[in-house]
């Protein structure tokens, strides 16, 4: 993909408030000098083989395979790794850039919860000092993942502005970037905010779909018929399908959050339902109402739950590159359940909605189409919530 000036096609760019200017160029600066040092790039090798658990597993689902008739389906089990999400990915990258940066302090959103404890994690590994920004909804949701942060040596700063849940913590992150770039990174969770960030998570998360090719390669001597992934903000998506955007044979898909329907009010749609727009410190699509301000978003997921999509997405939507499928919350939770009885993998509530889509699609194909799905991470975190979803009575 070429970018120009911070721009992926007609998206992107770098929509900011003045007083961000200099923290933005000169994390652009650092970042284009250490992504080619080989001190660095070694270091940062080792800590996501040493510490995170790299390479990840690509595992035969033999018996989804079989029970649903169709494609053959390869499920990349980012659930394992440490901390449980794709997160740690970007996550280690950022703090270590900050850490040669000289800054002695992280800052980050978090949704689910799984951004934050990542970063936290990184944190407390790399010495840092650690503030996380949550919205007060998530952290009533996801209340364990705010003790989580805390036993690793974070802050946790409940936001209560807007709708007191993922975009409103990204907006409490960046006002606090802003006050303390002296001495602070601000470790953004997915591919979008102001370039360069959108390019930096990329980057980290790329090693997803590096390691699909070759794994895949060596298990069956051949590409993909279609990668397909989960989309908050894009980042384990853009990760899966980087490596392959050049091979044009791979389908790219990406599964949104359609809630309780794309008709109803209660989703998290942006492909489906939204409109081009400026959010964040970036040009890309939104879900917005008659007058483009950002609409209220929702998601059985917390992870999933943003009004918006990265830059990249939206030109390779945009572009046909990619296709992006709404998944509601009942197939969803259905495929969360199908999973853990079928393969005994329980799945992040994200990931179950490119479980759900695999599911449907997979008997589309031929036995001898290649899908591979991307576990962005593991269930434990959502079982209670499944449970009262299902209406059972359960304490955490
Ligand atoms: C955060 C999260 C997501 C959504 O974020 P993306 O940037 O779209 O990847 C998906 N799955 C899990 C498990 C997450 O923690």
């Amino acid at each position: 993909m070429l970018i120009k000036n911070g721009y992926f096609g007609d998206f992107g760019g770098r929509f900011i408030p003045e007083t961000l200017m200099n923290a933005v160029i000169e994390l652009e600066k650092a970042y284009n000098h250490y992504k080619n040092d080989p001190e660095f790039v070694s270091e940062l090798n080792s800590l996501l083989a040493n510490y995170a658990g790299r390479p990840s597993i690509l595992y035969y689902a033999e018996k989804m395979t079989r029970d649903l008739g169709g494609a053959k389906i390869y499920l990349k089990r980012e659930d394992l790794n440490h901390t449980g999400s794709h997160k740690i990915n970007n996550v280690l990258g950022q703090v270590l850039l900050a850490k040669k940066m000289g800054k002695t302090r992280v800052i980050a959103e978090t949704g689910a919860g799984q951004h934050g404890v990542a970063t936290a994690t990184a944190a407390a590994l790399m010495g840092m000092e650690c503030v996380v920004f949550m919205g007060r909804e998530d952290t009533v949701r996801q209340a364990l993942n705010v003790y989580r942060m805390e036993l690793l040596g974070a802050k946790v700063i409940a936001v209560d502005s807007g709708t007191a849940t993922l975009k409103d913590a990204v907006n409490a992150a960046m006002r606090e970037w802003a006050a303390r770039i002296d001495d602070t990174h601000y470790c953004l969770g997915s591919v979008m905010g102001p370039h360069p960030f959108p390019t930096i998570v990329r980057d980290f998360q790329a090693v997803i779909g590096r390691e699909i090719k070759e794994e895949l390669q060596a298990i069956e001597g051949r590409l993909p018929d279609t990668v397909i992934a989960c989309v908050g903000g894009g980042s384990n998506a853009i990760g899966s399908f980087y490596e392959f955007i050049g091979d044009k044979e791979v389908s790219l898909i990406g599964c949104e959050a359609a809630g309780k329907g794309i008709d109803t009010p209660q989703n998290a749609a942006t492909i489906a339902n939204g409109r081009t727009g400026v959010f964040h410190g970036m040009k890309s699509i939104f879900c917005q109402d008659a007058y483009g301000q950002i609409a209220p978003v929702y998601s059985i997921s917390a992870g999933l739950d943003y009004p918006g999509i990265g830059p990249e997405h939206a030109d390779l939507f945009k572009q046909g590159r990619a296709e992006y499928v709404p998944v509601t919350d009942e197939q969803a939770v259905d495929a969360f359940e199908y999973l853990s009885r079928t393969e005994g993998i329980i799945p992040a509530i994200e990931s179950a909605h490119a479980i759900a889509y695999a599911m449907e699609y997979a008997k589309t194909l031929a036995k001898e189409k290649i899908i591979v799905v991307t576990v962005s991470g593991r269930g434990d975190k959502d079982v209670a919530a499944i449970a009262r979803y299902r209406g059972l009575d359960i304490h955490e």
